[in-house]
């Protein structure tokens, strides 16, 4: 939280909030943009209480229209991402995943496999506009966030400057078989570990931090363990692990940023981590700055956003609707879309791989039902697509991902509903634009999630 309140350029008093909100706030002003900081209570990490956190600010400050988790993870290195110490981790989507893999949300299965069942949604658009705005500066060398921390040591006391500065410490890799000799309590980190020991990595040219944009893991638990951290950068491609962006509800909208302040095992020490948490709180000013404050102000709340998604749940037929129900039956009025639910993969993706023609069955019964709201969607049967997905589904056994394209021969002057539902798929992070096809068509790619949150539906009418 220090890290962060550095970098407001303005402080501003404190503002009453709801009696069960027990987070301490800073309230200040980044460039035109008015920021709550809030954070973790001292001592706590994890799930639940960045949970509770994020909760009791939206009770307190219903207005807020985006999140940035800002703070610091364990590096993940992966050769071609040369990740070191002091360098920032951006969750970025990739086709498949939303940014943040929740890694320990699932279930073993027999045989060692680990079966993922949890994972975050896409940031919003406005922030990975903001976050392409950026790449493309810093490939051109305008890094702003370097120059906020060069501005950053002058603004502060002298022990505020150490804390954050960067540390004289080595940036050690020690190689992943080689575990942490202990010392004393009274000694350096490190101290009786064999340098000899450490990865040989090319020196780089400067110390200044690199960004890296992609896959964040996210659990429970401390990373400790060289050998679960390099298997989740080889299995999830992660950057990164952390232990609070999970804590967030699916569809916060929110973008995480991390300082990488250790490797993630047992040689784990505290010695970057003021450095790191200031590398990541640069960033996040600098992402506020390009960050269009009319369009932030065109958006809806965080708290609309989830709300209308409980409504959504809401809408679900309960108790178990007969089989031939079908979603048309939900009352999507107020949203101006479809809304089905909010997932609980870990209920239905269990079944699913029991019974492998029951999903078929399933996801065939969802398509056709698809189809019988939007009739002006079809779903995309080219051979290639269905052969992605099903190595996809068989290789995560998790998740699905369906293109729905509109047709090829789309109705006229696309627009009044047909615009409204469109929308309400992006607001509800329920998928996005792939791309433009001929004529102007747009191609959508639906959310996993989305998918999930069908097949939920679908599972109330089993049994
Ligand atoms: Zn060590």
């Amino acid at each position: 939280m220090a890290a962060a309140q550095a970098f407001l350029d303005e402080i501003h008093e404190d503002l009453p909030v709801q009696v069960n909100d027990h987070n301490a706030y800073t309230l200040g002003s980044i460039g035109k943009h008015h920021v709550v900081i809030a954070c973790l209570p001292y001592g706590e990490y994890g799930i639940a209480p960045a949970t509770a956190v994020a909760t009791q600010l939206l009770s307190s400050f219903p207005s807020i229209k985006l999140g940035l988790m800002v703070g610091l993870g364990g590096g993940v290195p992966r050769e071609e991402a040369g990740i070191r110490l002091g360098d920032v981790v951006v969750s970025k989507p990739t086709s498949i995943h939303g940014g943040v893999i929740q890694y320990d949300l699932g279930k073993a299965l027999t045989g060692g496999e680990f079966q993922r069942t949890g994972m975050l949604n896409r940031p919003p658009q406005i922030l990975l506009t903001a976050m392409s705005k950026l790449q493309a500066n810093h490939l051109i060398g305008r890094k702003r966030f370097v120059r906020l921390l060069a501005e950053l040591e002058h603004k502060l006391s002298a022990q505020a400057r150490g804390t954050f500065a960067r540390p004289s410490q080595e940036d050690r890799l020690y190689a992943a078989d080689y575990d942490h000799v202990p010392t004393g309590l009274s000694s350096k980190p490190c101290e009786a570990c064999d340098v000899d020991r450490c990865v040989s990595r090319a020196d780089r040219s400067d110390s200044v931090p690199v960004v890296h944009y992609g896959l964040i893991a996210s659990a429970d638990q401390v990373v400790r363990d060289s050998r679960l951290r390099d298997r989740l950068g080889q299995e999830l491609g992660v950057y990164c692990v952390e232990m609070e962006a999970a804590g967030l509800m699916n569809n916060y909208p929110c973008l995480v940023i991390r300082g990488v302040c250790d490797y993630a095992d047992s040689h784990k020490n505290k010695d970057w981590q003021g450095y790191a948490a200031a590398t990541a709180a640069a960033y996040a000013k600098e992402l506020l700055l390009v960050t269009s404050v009319s369009h932030v102000d065109q958006i809806r709340t965080v708290r609309d956003t989830l709300s209308s998604d409980l409504l959504g749940a809401a809408a679900v037929p309960s108790p178990r609707p007969s089989r031939s129900t079908t979603p048309v039956a939900i009352d999507h009025s107020d949203l101006g879309g479809v809304y089905l639910g909010t997932i609980r993969g870990a209920e239905i993706i269990p079944r699913l791989i029991q019974n492998p023609e029951y999903w078929r069955a399933e996801i065939n019964t969802l398509l056709t039902q698809l189809l019988a709201i939007h009739p002006q969607w079809w779903v995309e049967a080219r051979p290639k697509t269905a052969e992605m997905m099903n190595a996809f589904f068989a290789r995560n056994r998790l998740t699905f991902r369906v293109n729905i394209v509109q047709r090829k021969t789309p109705r006229p002057n696309y627009s009044g509903h047909n615009r409204q539902y469109l929308n309400s798929l992006f607001h509800h992070n329920m998928g996005w634009i792939n791309g433009w096809e001929n004529a102007g068509v747009p191609e959508i790619n639906m959310g996993i999630l989305n998918l999930w949150a069908i097949l939920e539906f679908l599972d109330r009418d089993v049994e």
